[in-house]
């Protein structure tokens, strides 16, 4: 069966004024060298549909839902800005709800057994978005709600979330925090944004800070060490993962030592562990990563490893 690749045209549109490192060009990156990379041909490609009021409802709050449709510009050229980092132009909306209705296309054609594994090429990116308040680049929580909307549709009791960004990933964590149905992995690079994370906030919470300029061996170790016996024990339903590139080496966003053959690696070690426990299920969200060509290289070898390629 072929990885699904489901993005949308206007996940482009949204943009947050000129030099914003989280830029459109970040989606044509990726298409690019899964064109060049002739992996693009191995893919089943599907536009995504947004999500609805009621799916973005179980992770977020009706406040906020109504706080950004309201904020919401209007014309060419009007920002609003959500946080210092974080704007909406007039597109924006529609993109964040799209790049959130990528992940219920995915999970919807997989437990229909069109496909076992999916890459979301999506922006604006998700782990940073909390119930009531976007943060970080982040308007919703793309991977969240699909989770949400997997545990409630298809009567899931574990499944696991993987999220190997440069940045902690706050926002799922305050949403699955307690809950027994999610085990959640993680490292990230610390002391740095978004300053948490560090200590176990809950039992189903695996955070794994690291030092800034941690090599890729050092992360891998990480991965087999301490969160692979956790998640074989768990033994998982479908995994989601939260695939930002911005670890790697080449991306002056983080200070860690990933590079491409790290990503593949440990998708690797995530398809496996797929293999054996959750029928192949895997869906992966596209979060950070701001050089280009880091970016671009990067998803090929996380995605041809997804796709057994
Ligand atoms: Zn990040």
């Amino acid at each position: 069966m072929q990885t699904l690749y489901i993005t949308h045209p206007s996940c482009r549109l949204h943009e947050m004024g000129p030099s914003h490192p989280e830029c459109p060009e970040r989606l044509d990156a990726i298409n690019d060298q899964l064109l060049a990379s002739g992996v693009l041909g191995f893919m089943d490609e599907r536009q995504a549909v947004a999500a609805s009021r009621a799916d973005l409802l179980r992770m977020h709050t009706p406040q906020y839902l109504d706080y950004l449709r309201a904020h919401s510009p209007l014309g060419a050229g009007a920002y609003f800005a959500l946080d210092p980092d974080t704007l909406m132009n007039s597109h924006t909306l529609d993109a964040a709800r799209l790049a959130a209705g990528a992940g219920l296309m995915a999970v919807d054609a997989i437990m229909r057994g069109e496909a076992s594994t999916a890459f979301c090429s999506v922006r604006p990116p998700g782990h940073h978005a909390r119930p009531g308040l976007a943060m970080g680049f982040c308007i919703f929580n793309n991977l969240a709600v699909a989770v949400a909307y997997a545990l409630d549709h298809y009567a899931l009791t574990r499944v696991a979330i993987i999220d190997f960004d440069v940045h902690h990933g706050n926002g799922t964590e305050e949403m699955f925090a307690g809950d027994d149905r999610v085990l959640m992995c993680s490292f990230f690079q610390h002391p740095f944004y978004p300053y948490c994370g560090v200590g176990q906030a809950a039992e189903n919470m695996l955070n794994i800070p690291v030092a800034a300029y941690t090599s890729g061996a050092s992360l891998r170790q990480v991965m087999s060490d301490v969160w692979m016996p956790r998640l074989r024990a768990f033994e998982p339903e479908f995994i989601f993962v939260s695939a930002g590139f911005d670890a790697h080496r080449e991306d002056d966003m983080g200070q860690l030592g990933m590079v491409e053959s790290d990503y593949a690696w440990m998708t690797q070690q995530i398809v496996g562990l797929a293999d054996k426990t959750a029928q192949g299920r895997i869906i992966s969200f596209l979060e950070g990563g701001y050089n280009l060509s880091a970016l671009g290289r990067s998803v090929v070898a996380h995605i041809k490893a997804l796709a057994k390629l």
